[in-house]
């Protein structure tokens, strides 16, 4: 089959390689039939996420058709059309029983455990195409690919709604969702997003859905804010204007009660090739961006909440942590437990509160991954979100 591989930093191809095997009773095979590029595929791209090996395929937002079952997997058919979450998880397990399903405890077996181990304390779960210190799985930008877990693993999708419907399912929507969800909104409220990506656009949309009053988007990409500005948000480009001094004037001097991180590893395109380096960065050295994080905790009103979807690899020092006590703020993180959200947000989709297709701007072929991957790296203006189908 043909998939899209990681080679090294910035160099990603589309080779023949063998189909993927059933290897567990509880596995399916999917045949892909929509999958996308992903902001945090950017920072593979970039090299930020250590233990990626040269041939690793990419890909953890895709969905398909089902065309291979083990023996251990009770309700699925072949046949069955199906979005897969981006977390690999068990169903079973202290964390799942919570549906704490990004942390779960069996599905990370990875040669590399011990630096996931190293870097966190505990391995979280394990995820489609995101180097071996999260698994070694590979990923979905591909014909085939291997769902372990399957039964908890694979979302049955209804025949009415297309792929660019329910794809998102599978991360970003939920990712946006959750974000939402964890700044604990309440109705009234002033919202702040850094980054209009799209995790920051499903970010702002829900935002809304969970009762906040003003959204205010923060970037430099105007095509990006312009789509923010579409779902009713207030917009700031950071190149132009003073972030800080415009939330504290927008908001009465107070700052924005909730304050959503949709960056991240901002610092796409610096030469980052080992954990030093990586450490250099995260305390600013080698970057020009303003740091997200940072702005977030300083602007935030006293007693808000921090919500921070973005993905951070690695250190991150100065951050303000006095600010952080005596204003008395909350901050909440995580990857995703996509699984918990996506019965509900189909039923959003369906009820039309959510167009999950507005933010594609790309349909592609798999063979034009390595130009998408750099078109959406550095052309975010025009590449908002690229889906490839093979
Ligand atoms: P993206 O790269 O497409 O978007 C990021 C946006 O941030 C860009 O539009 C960029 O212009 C903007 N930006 C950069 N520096 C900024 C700054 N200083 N201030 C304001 N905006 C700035 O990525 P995406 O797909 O939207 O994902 C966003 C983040 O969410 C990434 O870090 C990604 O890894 C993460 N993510 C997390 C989860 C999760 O489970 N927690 C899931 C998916 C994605
Ligand atoms: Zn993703």
């Amino acid at each position: 089959m043909r998939a899209v591989r990681w080679h090294g930093k910035k160099d990603v191809r589309v080779d023949n390689v063998p189909d993927p095997e059933i290897v567990n009773p509880r596995d399916a095979i999917i045949r892909v039939t929509s999958t996308a590029i992903c902001g945090s595929d950017l920072h593979l791209y970039d090299g930020m996420i250590p233990s990626m090996q040269a041939g690793d395929i990419l890909g953890h937002e895709f969905m398909g058709e089902v065309v291979a079952l083990g023996k251990g997997v009770t309700n699925l058919r072949i046949g069955d059309r199906v979005v897969v979450p981006f977390t690999i998880a068990c169903g079973q397990c202290f964390f799942c029983e919570k549906t704490l399903t990004s942390l779960c405890d069996n599905s990370n077996p990875a040669d590399n455990q011990d630096i996931a181990e190293a870097m966190m304390g505990h391995s979280p779960s394990g995820l489609f195409g995101y180097s071996h210190m999260l698994g070694g799985y590979a990923g979905g930008q591909a014909e085939l690919v291997r769902v372990p877990f399957a039964d908890t693993g694979c979302f049955k999708v209804p025949a009415h709604l297309t792929d660019d419907q329910v794809l998102f399912l599978s991360d970003i929507l939920p990712t946006g969702w959750m974000a939402a969800e964890n700044a604990e909104i309440e109705k009234g409220d002033t919202v702040a997003v850094w980054g209009a990506g799209p995790v920051g656009q499903f970010a702002i949309r829900s935002a809304f859905l969970l009762g906040a009053e003003r959204v205010i988007a923060i970037d430099h990409r105007p095509g990006r804010l312009a789509l923010a500005a579409e779902a009713g948000a207030e917009t700031i480009d950071f190149e132009d204007v003073d972030v800080m001094a415009a939330l504290a004037e927008t908001t009465g001097g107070n700052g924005p009660d909730r304050c959503i991180d949709a960056v991240g590893m901002e610092a796409h395109g610096l030469a980052i090739d080992n954990i030093q380096d990586r450490a250099k960065q995260a305390i600013g050295i080698g970057t020009d961006r303003p740091h997200v994080l940072r702005q977030a905790i300083v602007a935030c009103r006293k007693g808000g909440t921090i919500s921070m979807p973005g993905v951070y690899g690695g250190l991150l020092d100065n951050l303000p942590m006095g600010a952080f006590v005596n204003k008395g703020l909350t901050l909440k993180t995580g990857q995703t437990h996509v699984h918990r959200y996506m019965q509900p947000l189909l039923e959003r989709i369906e009820a039309g509160d959510i167009k999950p297709d507005v933010i594609i701007s790309h349909r592609l072929s798999l063979s034009e991954a390595p130009g998408a991957y750099d078109d959406f790296l550095n052309k975010q203006d025009e590449f908002t979100k690229v889906v490839m189908q093979p």
